[in-house]
């Protein structure tokens, strides 16, 4: 029997992050990752925001920067033009080695290509006091005061506890990162309507002049495409904006899931804590969750920490989850309402709508697409527009 404080499932940067600041906190940390090395499969396109990853002390060699934002419909385009750069685009593995440093310099012990196969609890209250893991030393028993459940979209422990059921909406992307001859490298662009995603989107997002993430997501259940069929299409016809980028030669194949129906109802059990797509922290308008788990999971290994001493009670767990709840649970509602209503836009209204971004300003566009809705300001859009559509799509913003 290996002992530890807490053991935490998934070397992803939830639980990366929630293993950096127990481990800072002086807690004995183990975290397991089933693949065989952290961030070896990239399952995600790793859009961000520069402000979010400097106040988490990302350092800014880990993105590329961005500053315009490009919307394509199929009879209409725009661009929002920036002036300075706010968004980014991750370099995802880099970014999760990083994380993977942070923790392991904190002390954290990190197995790779470990599988967790089970958790292990009283029959009683299903209090948990352990995981059995496959590991490359061989099958192991480990006793641990507290879980973290940072196992992504699975929830492995949650849902074999029976805590939480399986996720009934979701996203499935399928992206290649390439080559290209020529790539606007500050731009980033999202394609809508029916020829990219009828139930979804398209991305391009740039990671330098000639390096380039190019996907396809799609809502389940609306549609019942895989994305990649869609993807290959794309790229054979070479559909606008891949005609600018010259020969594309994909070098890496991406495929992910991500919920998308809202957070889950609790995240803290006794002896559990559930955290980042396990526990639906990602933003659903255009499914973006990286900064909720790096930011959540830190603070799930603080809160993890300090609850050792009451026997990381489901009570002593409350502090994460009354504290996360706090800050996005409303903008991850607002998000999903206007998600439902992009959902199921035919294309002339996708034309229709990605007007209303230009009437935006820059700061209201940011504010709007990266779900930090600040009520005030979406109040005085929805009371002040001058079209009808937009007035609407603002109220859905607001509406409890
Ligand atoms: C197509 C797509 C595009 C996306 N685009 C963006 C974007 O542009 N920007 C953004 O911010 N977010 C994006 N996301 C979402 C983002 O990837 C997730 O929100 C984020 O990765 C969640 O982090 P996590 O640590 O909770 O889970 P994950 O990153 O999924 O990490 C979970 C880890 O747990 C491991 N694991 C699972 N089960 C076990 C087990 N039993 N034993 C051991 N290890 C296990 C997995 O191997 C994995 O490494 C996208 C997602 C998808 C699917």
């Amino acid at each position: 029997m290996f002992n530890y404080d807490i053991a935490i499932v998934g070397g992803g940067p939830a639980g990366l992050s929630a293993a950096y600041t127990a481990g800072k906190a002086g807690a004995k940390v183990v975290l397991f990752e089933r693949d065989k090395s952290i961030g070896q499969y990239v399952r995600t396109s790793g859009v961000s925001w520069i402000t979010e990853m400097n106040n988490l002390g990302i350092p800014e060699n880990l993105y590329n920067p961005i500053k315009n934002y490009r919307f394509i419909s199929p009879n209409n385009e725009i661009i929002i033009k920036g002036s300075k750069y706010r968004s980014c685009v991750l370099d995802v593995r880099s970014l999760y080695q990083y994380l993977s440093f942070l923790a392991a310099k904190a002390g954290a012990d990190i197995y790779i290509k470990s599988e967790v196969i089970d958790v292990l609890h009283s029959e009683h209250n299903k209090r948990v006091s352990g995981l059995i893991v496959n590991t490359l030393k061989g099958k192991i028993d480990v006793s641990s005061t507290l879980v973290i459940d940072a196992s992504g979209f699975n929830s492995f422990i949650g849902r074999k506890l029976g805590y939480v059921p399986n996720w009934k909406r979701y996203g499935v992307g399928a992206e290649y990162e390439c080559y290209c001859d020529e790539v606007d490298s500050e731009t980033w662009t999202l394609m809508v309507g029916c020829q990219y995603s009828p139930a979804g989107y398209a991305w391009l997002f740039p990671l330098s002049k000639n390096r380039v993430r190019i996907g396809v997501g799609i809502g389940k259940p609306e549609s019942n495409i895989d994305p990649i069929n869609l993807l290959n299409k794309i790229i054979e016809k070479k559909l606008k904006p891949l005609d600018e980028l010259g020969k594309i030669q994909p070098i890496e194949y991406h495929y992910g899931y991500i919920p998308n129906q809202g957070t889950r109802d609790s995240t803290v059990f006794e002896g559990l804590i559930l955290v980042g797509d396990s526990a639906g922290q990602s933003n659903p308008l255009v499914l973006e969750g990286i900064r909720h788990a790096i930011e959540f999971g830190r603070l799930a290994g603080k809160v993890g920490s300090a609850s050792l001493a009451s026997n990381s009670s489901k009570n002593s767990l409350m502090a994460y989850e009354t504290q996360w709840k706090n800050q996005i649970s409303s903008k991850i509602a607002s998000a999903l309402r206007v998600q439902s209503r992009w959902i199921g836009l035919t294309d002339d209204e996708w034309d229709r709508e990605i007007s209303i971004l230009t009437d935006m300003t820059e700061e209201e566009f940011i504010d709007f697409i990266s779900s930090e809705f600040s009520t005030k300001k979406m109040i005085k859009l929805a009371i002040n527009h001058p079209k009808l559509v937009a007035r609407q799509l603002f109220n859905l913003i607001i509406k409890k």
